[in-house]
């Protein structure tokens, strides 16, 4: 398991990521928009499987990595997951 510094260096690192990406495709135009997205899908979809992976379900459905019938990782996941909401731009 990844010590808790780990943790948050992982998480610093794809804060940075994010916020770099987000940048590409506020500031990019849309062929530059269109290459991240179909890259991101794939990193996305990798990564939330390989997350998954580390918290299998039993027969019951409870997680087996947090003992429980509810998961933390699958309640972040739900949470990071969630569209964005916008917000009207002032006068548009
Ligand atoms: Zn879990």
């Amino acid at each position: 398991m990844e010590s808790p510094s780990g943790v948050k260096r992982v998480d610093g690192a794809l804060r940075q990521h994010l916020a770099a990406l987000l940048i590409g495709v506020l500031y990019g135009d849309d062929e530059d928009s269109l290459r991240m997205a179909r890259t991101e899908t794939h990193r996305l979809v990798d990564a939330v499987t390989l997350c998954l992976g580390t918290h299998p379900l039993d027969e019951s459905g409870g997680c087996t990595a947090c003992r429980a019938t509810g998961c933390v990782l699958r309640d972040d996941l739900r949470q990071a997951l969630r569209p964005i909401l916008t917000v009207p731009v002032a006068g548009g």
